[in-house]
């Protein structure tokens, strides 16, 4: 059997050539929005897959479901990219191929991942390689990236094209060292993260890609530091609010009724509300410590046609942050009443328009997959402490909407590197989160001294 040292070993062989890799992924420009060359970067990303032995599926996303979820933004293609290698993950293979796996030539039978499946388990990576834009005040070329003093710099190093790279490698340095992949790795690889990810992971769990029948353990590699795993995540719900008077001359303004007016009435119970919510605590440990509470901020005005006309409508648009424990259905019922309120002191009407929800997710600090990340974290760490996100992320997909409990989120990315100018990620962070990818999953294997 292969020790975890050979392993080790194997990863950090392979540094030079990680970041040669991580490099040329980067160059590669995947804003988002609008989502620019999303075929390129999973050609390169399926082509890396394929040279690695892996068997590759393209995902795309069909216009009418892109529609669904961005309905204003359905001009690009979405193309996600999904790797396996190993044995097949029992939900998705025919019956028909499974002879040599099941025994006694019979199509195994059970759906249950670990029970009456011999073949070991199936582990799942993902992560996503849209990037947020770039901005105009880098003192690098974002899309030419660079090693500076054991840096790597470029736009999405940390937040995390590192965090694929990792996943990939880890992979790599198993197989050099000897180890037999028993049961499954797919690699996952998609798009719009940064947009909500309706049509990237969202849409790999909603076509079954992602399920118990196929997946035992999955790590969602965004950039939460190699030195801790992150449990999940707050919810967030965005929307807005828009209040509809009756427009008048200024002169007259008797004759109108002003929107700003209802407006400023909503957001003084707004502000009551936000009070209210910083009460809601929550004892997970999201970071940073004063995120541990629910929340909602007004984070746009949008008014009025000239300085002489009473405006007829107002809209607001607003974030609201969810605490594990809180729904987004009651955040929307709250919202509603304080709107109800409005209506009723102010006469106009009050409509609500919703752009995106998430619900809050978190996964048991005790469950198999946390425990063994934990335990590798500490071959090179004095301490470790799992968070929770302060912000949303696709890990809710694979856990709310997949059932799918043993699913953390751990990378080399450093979480305060994310969508920053001069983003970038220290190869120290990438080669230790390779290392304890790729212990972790031959602990889960079970085939490692
Ligand atoms: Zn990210």
């Amino acid at each position: 059997m292969p020790t975890t040292d050979a392993i080790y070993e194997a990863v950090e062989a392979r540094e030079e050539e990680m970041v040669a890799f991580l490099r040329e992924f980067l160059a590669i420009e995947t804003e988002n929005p609008p989502g620019r060359n999303y075929r390129e970067g999973a050609t390169f990303l399926a082509e890396a897959m394929r040279t690695r032995g892996y068997d590759v599926e393209i995902v795309e996303v069909p216009t009418d479901r892109v529609a669904e979820h961005y309905p204003e933004r359905t001009d690009h293609e979405r193309v996600n990219v999904l790797g396996r290698k190993g044995d097949n993950p029992s939900g998705r293979d025919e019956p028909g191929e499974r002879d040599d796996l099941g025994g006694g030539g019979e199509p195994r039978e059970s759906d249950e991942p670990g029970e009456g499946d011999d073949s070991g388990p199936h582990v799942h990576f993902t992560g996503h390689f849209d990037v947020v834009p770039a901005g105009e005040d880098w003192t690098r070329d974002p899309y030419t990236p660079t090693v500076e003093e054991g840096r790597v710099y470029g736009r999405g190093s940390s937040d995390m094209k590192s965090g694929i790279t990792a996943s990939l490698f880890a992979v790599d340095a198993l197989e050099a060292a000897g180890v037999d992949i028993e049961g499954s790795i797919t690699q996952s690889t998609t798009v719009d993260e940064e947009t909500g990810g309706f049509t990237g992971l969202g849409y790999l769990v909603e076509e079954g890609y992602v399920s118990p029948d196929n997946t035992d353990y999955c790590v969602y590699t965004e950039c939460f530091d190699a030195s801790r795993i992150c449990l999940g995540h707050r919810g967030v719900l965005k929307f807005h609010v828009s209040t509809h008077g009756e427009k008048a001359h200024g002169c007259m303004a008797h004759d109108g009724a002003n929107a700003v007016a209802a407006m400023t009435d909503f957001l003084t119970r707004i502000e009551t509300y936000e009070a209210d919510l910083h009460e809601r605590t929550t004892e997970q440990p999201v970071t940073p410590d004063a995120s541990r509470r629910a929340d909602i901020s007004p984070t746009m005005v949008d008014a009025g046609y000239s300085e002489n006309v009473v405006p007829d409508r107002c809209r607001a648009t607003f974030y609201r942050v969810l605490v594990p424990g809180e729904t987004v259905a009651s955040a929307r019922r709250e919202i509603r009443e304080l709107m109800a309120d409005t209506e009723q002191a102010t006469g106009q009407t009050v409509e609500y328009e919703e752009i995106m929800f998430a619900e809050p997710t978190t996964v048991p600090a005790d469950c198999t997959i946390a425990e063994t990340y934990t335990d590798r974290i500490l071959d090179f760490y004095d301490e470790t402490e799992p968070v929770v996100s302060p912000g949303s992320d696709d890990q809710r997909f694979v856990v709310n909407d997949a059932g799918i409990e043993e699913c953390i989120v751990y990378g080399p990315g450093l979480l305060q590197q994310a969508h920053v100018v001069d983003e970038y990620v220290p190869i120290d962070q990438l080669v230790t989160a390779t290392k304890v990818m790729a212990a972790s999953t031959a602990d889960l294997m079970g085939v490692v001294e």
